[in-house]
């Protein structure tokens, strides 16, 4: 291997956000190893770069142990998407806390660094705004969304127990809503399905009365924020949130997406889901001030190259003139 060459290991790398992270490795002059299930994830978001000989990639499920040989673990696994983590609520639990035990288990032995991709889901429906990483959260622990906030909570729990415990060096980052290219048409997340709608000349569906918020962030800025976190010295572990601090309503969110589509569609109103949270928006002090990292692309600016991927995955619909 050359000289500052790494072989990575990226759990969940043929999902959304793990695609993009496995590129950006191969990019940097790593050998990178992507393990997924494929439970959300798709060949299509890897498909480009399966020829890359510093590229492999292993069907595997997380919730049952790995030997493998590597020097850094991004742990990604885990469906991420309201209607994907609550398909099947026990294997969501399962996959992050049982993943992380047996991520930090091979963390341990090779003494090597490893990344959560954690969630400002562990804020749930915050009390406190926006939200510092000192926040403690209020999560209903028997609700709809507790296998995945519950999940991702307890698997933080156990990063800091086997870096006291065992000195693994942990990096904990608390995503925040991302978007952008590679999502897929049918993920059931906001951006998505809001494109997808005005596309195909769809009602968009606001559930409730749209006024609850969310910061969404592009997907190049959050992949930056986690590969500077697990760059950074050994003392920095987090949790530390990484998400774009512009907060919109989802009522706002729709209208950018009619303009920015061109389309007229119509907004409809759908029962809220429950413990839906009201509130999102990350402080990222800690971010910047430790990492150097804040996120440049507008919300406008990320809709606008996210747009002309989903157009070339469901097409258009042109609606007859009135
Ligand atoms: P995604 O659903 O696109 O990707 C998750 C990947 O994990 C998929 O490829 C899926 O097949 C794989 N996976 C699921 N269970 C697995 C298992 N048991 N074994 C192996 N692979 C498994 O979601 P994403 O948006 O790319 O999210 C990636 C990570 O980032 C998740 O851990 C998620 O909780 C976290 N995160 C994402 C966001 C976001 O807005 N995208 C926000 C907060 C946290
Ligand atoms: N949402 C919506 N219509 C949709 C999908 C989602 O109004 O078709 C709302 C959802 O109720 C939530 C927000 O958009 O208030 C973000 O939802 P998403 O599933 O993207 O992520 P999360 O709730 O986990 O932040």
């Amino acid at each position: 291997m050359l000289l500052g060459q790494k072989r990575i290991l990226v759990t969940g790398g043929a999902g959304f956000l793990g695609s993009h992270l496995c590129h950006r490795l191969l990019q940097d002059g790593h050998e990178v190893l992507c393990v997924d299930n494929f439970f959300t994830g798709t060949r299509r978001n890897i498909e480009h770069l399966l020829d890359n000989r510093r590229f492999e990639l292993l069907r595997h499920d997380v919730t049952f142990p790995l030997f493998v040989e590597v020097d850094e673990i991004y742990n990604l696994a885990c469906p991420a998407s309201p209607v994907h983590y609550q398909f099947d609520p026990v294997q969501t639990t399962k996959t992050s806390v049982l993943g992380a035990i047996n991520m930090l288990g091979l963390a341990k032995r090779l003494k090597i660094r490893i990344l959560q991709a954690s969630t400002s889901e562990v804020y749930g429906d915050p009390t406190v705004h926006p939200q510092p990483e000192s926040y403690w959260g209020h999560v209903n622990p028997v609700g709809l969304r507790a296998c995945y906030d519950e999940g991702k909570r307890c698997a933080e729990t156990l990063f800091f127990d086997y870096q006291r415990q065992h000195q693994v060096k942990i990096k904990v980052a608390r995503i925040f809503n991302t978007y952008g290219p590679s999502m897929r048409p049918d993920d059931g997340r906001v951006v998505s399905n809001f494109i997808c709608q005005a596309l195909k000349a769809e009602d968009i569906t606001i559930f409730g009365d749209g006024s609850q918020t969310r910061s969404f962030c592009f997907v190049s800025d959050l992949i930056d924020g986690l590969v500077r976190l697990m760059e950074s010295p050994d003392e920095i572990m987090g949790p530390i949130n990484i998400g774009n601090p512009a907060e919109f309503s989802i009522l706002e969110l729709a209208e950018k997406i009619r303009v920015l589509t061109g389309e007229k569609s119509k907004i409809i109103r759908k029962p809220l889901p429950s413990d839906d949270p009201k509130q999102r928006r990350p402080e990222i002090v800690e971010a910047k001030k430790l990492l150097g990292w804040q996120p440049y692309i507008s919300l406008d600016e990320g809709l606008g190259r996210t747009i002309p991927y989903f157009e070339s995955l469901v097409g258009r619909v042109r609606r007859a003139a009135a």
